[in-house]
Order: C-alpha cells, then structure tokens, then sequence
C-alpha cells in the first residue's frame, strides 16, 4: 500500500464550453483521484489570449459542478493562482533559469519555413524542427532580430525519455529523432504549453496526470523540462479519447454535445454520467448513476486502452 498522497487535476483550456470529450476525460481524472482519497485541483488553461475567454472558465466551474465533480483548490474561489493567464511571473522564472543552463536559443523561422514540403513530423502531427536557427552567430540573431521577434525553444540532446504510463504501458520517445528542440515561448511572448503545465504540476504538488491520451506525446517533452528544471515526474495516465462513431475525435465543433446544450434539452448529468461509466468499463449498462457512486467501482485496469467510438443518441 502506498501511503503518498495523491494530487490530481483538471486542467481545461477554456476555449468553448465544454462537451462529451471533456467530461470523459474530467470524470476519469476525478475518479483516479477520488477513489484514492487525493486532492483534486481545477486550473484553466487560459494562456492564449485570442482563444480563451473569462466566461468559457466560468462554464467549465459550472459544467463540473452540474455533472457531479467537485475540486478542492482553484477554479475561481482559487482566485488568481489557477489562471495561467496569470501565472506569468512563474513560467518566467522556469524559463530564465534555462536560459541559464544555456539551454535555450532564439527561433526566426516564419510559419512558412517550419512546414516546408520536405519537413519531418512528429507522431502527433506536429513538424519536428530542422534546427535552422540552433548555431546561429550573435551576429546573424542581430539581423534577424531587426525584421521579426524570435521565438525561444529548448535545445534537446540526443537522450531517451522513457517512462511508464498506468494504462498505456512503457512508452519511449528519442529526445532529438522524434522530437526536436521544441519552443517555450512563442514570438508573440506567449509562453507554450509545454513550459506552463510543467511548472503548474509541480508547483501544485501534482502527482497524478489523468488526461486525453492525445497528450501522450508531449509527455516525453515534459519529463526533460522536469528533469531541467529540477522537478519531481508525477504519475501518467493517458485515457483514450472518444470520437464520434466516424472515428472523428469529438470536439468543440459538435455544438450539439456541449454540457451546456445537453442540461438545456432536459438531459439529466446521472443519464451522460453512465453512459461515460459504461464506456469506460466501470458498469455493464448505460444506466444512470452519480459519479459518487462511481467512486468504488473505478480501477484503471478496467479502462479501455483504445480509443472509443461513441454512439450519442439524446
Ligand atoms: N489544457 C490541456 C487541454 O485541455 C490539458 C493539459 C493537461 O492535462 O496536461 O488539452
Ligand atoms: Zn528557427
């Protein structure tokens, strides 16, 4: 038996009002903390301003609460602390201290150089950079600097980031073949996700990482900034996602299967509590139920690893 305490959480980008996907994703998170007696903690991911509003954080507050998921630090009584609009100072610390190690290099490259034709991808799609900008001279940064403001990225070595997910198994990335240097900050001075939630975790004392497994390959980036950064690695579960019955990952584009829009048709949270419960192997049948009630029943050994096609019919 272990006797460490266990600090889960949600972590939302309030971008939209939040729908079927992320209240599979919220519930599981909960439930992980929940049935071992941890903490949970609500921080919005508010750092893009151009996408993130102040009322879409409250909705998610209202959307948890509705289906029966309570948090113990953050949200808005948190106040200031769990915003990561407002975090600023903390990433800014983290980043200085890289730049310390000498770690960091300033990137030129235009959106238009980074997916030439010709360029690698990353397995979830994202380009992995050729390095253009690594080796530049004082000089030549100078010049670049007069026409456009550069963005900052890590330099990776060529190292293996292996760890051990409690659902999906070992997984392994090479840093520097599969990876690349990744960006910390990007050239409008917005700091990326891959800086934020790494500071965020370990500053809240996080040790339980419950989330879609579409960030099962940013995780390997995060496990070197904690490695740089001195910080503990928490425990990862990477839980499928559900897509609607085409395959397709359910996402704010279905307006129809917002939390919000499904209260509002008269749908009750014990009806979409069970059928997320019964997708997730935790009861037999779509029947209502509490997510307290679900609380003895979760075990990560009964999740599926693959990810679900979700019949809805309202
Ligand atoms: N804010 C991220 C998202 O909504 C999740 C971050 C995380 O769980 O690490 O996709
Ligand atoms: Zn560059």
């Amino acid at each position: 038996m272990e006797h460490t305490m266990v600090k889960g959480r949600f972590a939302p980008s309030p971008s939209g009002r939040m729908h079927l996907g992320n209240a599979w994703s919220a519930l599981l998170a909960w439930l992980s903390v929940r049935s071992r007696g941890g903490t949970m903690v609500l921080r919005l991911e508010d750092l893009d301003p151009d996408r993130c509003k102040r009322s879409f954080c409250d909705g998610v507050e209202e959307d948890l609460r509705w289906l029966g998921l309570d948090w113990d630090e953050g949200g808005c009584q948190g106040g200031d602390l769990y915003y990561q609009s407002k975090r600023s100072a903390w990433y800014a610390e983290a980043l200085e201290w890289l730049q310390k190690q000498e770690l960091l290099y300033p990137c030129y490259c235009t959106r238009g150089q980074l997916h030439a034709a010709n360029a690698p991808h990353r397995s979830d799609g994202e380009v992995i950079y050729a390095g253009t900008c690594r080796n530049l001279t004082m000089e030549e940064r100078l010049e670049r600097e007069k026409v456009r403001r550069p963005a900052l990225r890590i330099r990776v070595p060529e190292q293996e980031i292996r760890f051990t997910d409690r659902l999906q198994g070992t997984y392994t990335e090479q840093l520097a073949q599969d990876c690349g240097d990744f960006i910390l900050r990007r050239s409008d001075g917005v700091f990326a996700y891959q800086l934020a939630v790494v500071v965020d975790d370990a500053l809240m004392g996080i040790t339980d990482v419950t989330r879609g497994s579409d960030l099962l390959s940013s995780t390997p980036r995060q496990i070197f900034l904690q490695q740089q950064l001195g910080y503990a690695t928490p425990e990862y579960c990477h839980v499928p996602l559900l897509c609607a019955p085409d395959g397709r990952r359910l996402s704010k584009r279905e307006a129809d299967l917002t939390l919000a829009a499904l209260r509002e048709s008269g749908m009750k949270p014990e009806t979409i509590v069970g059928r997320l419960a019964c997708a997730a192997g935790l009861i037999d049948r779509p029947e209502p139920i509490s997510a307290a009630e679900l609380i003895p029943l979760f075990s990560v050994d009964k999740l599926p690893k693959e990810d679900l096609a979700f019949r809805w019919q309202v």
